[in-house]
């Protein structure tokens, strides 16, 4: 008769070392290795829970068919689960693009933006694409997710509707993770079969959830088959995180917000210039070690009669002369509380011909979901909105 150990519910739970709930979701190997090995399970049952929560994404620890019965019902028995965010709603564009609240388990929400065509940025060198598909079953070629990394923010950009909220918490690595696999699931999106590109540029700053960010991009890559040449993590400018990034081993390809061509100006529109000035940054962008065929991004937000004159753009090509980088020109998204004009379209194509003919690469980004708040820095939750 097969005998069945009972692990104490105490240790499981101990080993688990989170708050409520006991998710495994955001667990990496080593975690689930402790616990299994704290139930008194063998080793190769960690990397089963592992398969069935990244690669399977179950819903559920029912799901999980490779385990045993009676392990999961001890799982169950002491509290632990499996869950990603819940998509409380969808707002879809005219564009495709959709944007997702997400619900998570304290009832803050989020959001997560999926863009079936990408939204250009990664246009021309494909720095935020990867290689371009050839055509894929779905009809989208180059679907993008982009994903949150905190409730709200704390940095204090005064054209980015994300802002008002401030910075509520911070997401786990769970929380980060299950934002993809939630929007996955919706999209009938199966990677690695499926391709698919991440950018970390939804609520939130991800280099002030740096440890959080790394584990769930470990997590995205070794588990959910999303390779790292396929995902941009962009900051604002938190200097001490982009060497961080630079000496991890596995990483995202780095997006700068620039959004200014000088100091002044920058902390105008960027309060956080004060402690990180231009020359700081750009020294970390000048060190940023770049891996074969990549370029950095610097984006920079057109803010109509503020930083968007011939002149900045003259400024703009000093200052990043000699950095392997494009430049993404993003036309502000208007939003409500924002005070600032979006520029019309031939001072973009203007601003967009200085750089170009200066030899500085220079992409303008369709804005994805205006209609519908989804654009860059208009995701302010849904709640407040309609408020
Ligand atoms: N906190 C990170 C990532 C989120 S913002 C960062 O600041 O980079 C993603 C991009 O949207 C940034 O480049 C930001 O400058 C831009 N952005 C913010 N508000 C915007 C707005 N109202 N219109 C257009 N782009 C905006």
């Amino acid at each position: 008769m097969k005998v069945v150990r009972q692990p104490a519910v105490s240790t499981l739970l101990d080993a688990m070392n989170q708050p409520m709930p006991r998710n495994l979701l955001g667990l990496d190997l080593q975690e689930l290795t402790t616990l299994v090995d704290s139930a008194g399970e063998p080793a190769y049952r960690a990397r089963q829970i592992f398969h069935a929560l990244y690669a399977e994404r179950v819903l559920s620890l029912d799901q999980a068919s490779n385990l045993p019965k009676d392990f999961r019902s001890t799982m169950a028995d002491s509290g632990v689960s499996v869950g990603s965010p819940a998509i409380q709603s969808r707002f879809v564009s005219s564009d495709g693009t959709v944007r997702y609240l997400m619900q998570l388990w304290d009832a803050e929400t989020i959001e997560t933006v999926w863009m079936p065509e990408g939204d250009e940025g990664e246009r021309g060198d494909g720095s935020e694409a990867g290689e371009e598909p050839e055509g894929c079953a779905h009809g989208w070629r180059r679907a993008t997710i982009c994903v949150s990394s905190q409730v709200g923010c704390a940095v204090n950009c005064q054209f980015c509707l994300t802002a008002l909220l401030g910075v509520r918490r911070n997401l786990n690595a769970g929380e980060i993770v299950g934002q993809v696999i939630s929007v996955l699931r919706d999209q009938k999106v199966l990677p690695p079969n499926d391709r698919i590109n991440l950018v970390f540029m939804g609520m939130g700053e991800p280099f002030l959830n740096f440890e959080n960010f790394i584990k769930a991009v470990r997590l995205l890559v070794e588990g959910v088959g999303i390779p790292e040449s396929r995902m941009t993590v962009s900051t604002a400018g938190i200097v001490p995180r982009i060497y961080d990034l630079a000496a991890e081993p596995v990483r995202p390809k780095l997006a700068i917000s620039l959004n200014a061509p000088n100091d002044e100006l920058r902390t105008q529109i960027m309060p956080l210039n004060k402690k990180w000035n231009l020359e700081k940054l750009l020294n970390a962008a000048r060190e940023f070690p770049l891996r074969n065929r990549e370029r950095l991004t610097f984006e920079y937000v057109l803010l109509g009669e503020i930083n968007d004159s011939d002149r900045h753009a003259r400024e703009l090509v000093e200052l990043v002369r000699g950095i392997k980088a494009k430049v993404n020109l993003i036309a502000l998204n208007p939003g409500p509380g924002i005070e600032f004009k979006t520029p019309n379209e031939s001072r973009v194509l203007e601003f967009q011909k200085i750089l170009i003919n200066a030899g500085v690469p220079a992409y303008v980004r369709r804005p994805r979901g205006r209609d519908i708040y989804a654009a860059c820095g208009q995701l302010k939750r849904t709640i407040e909105l309609a408020s």
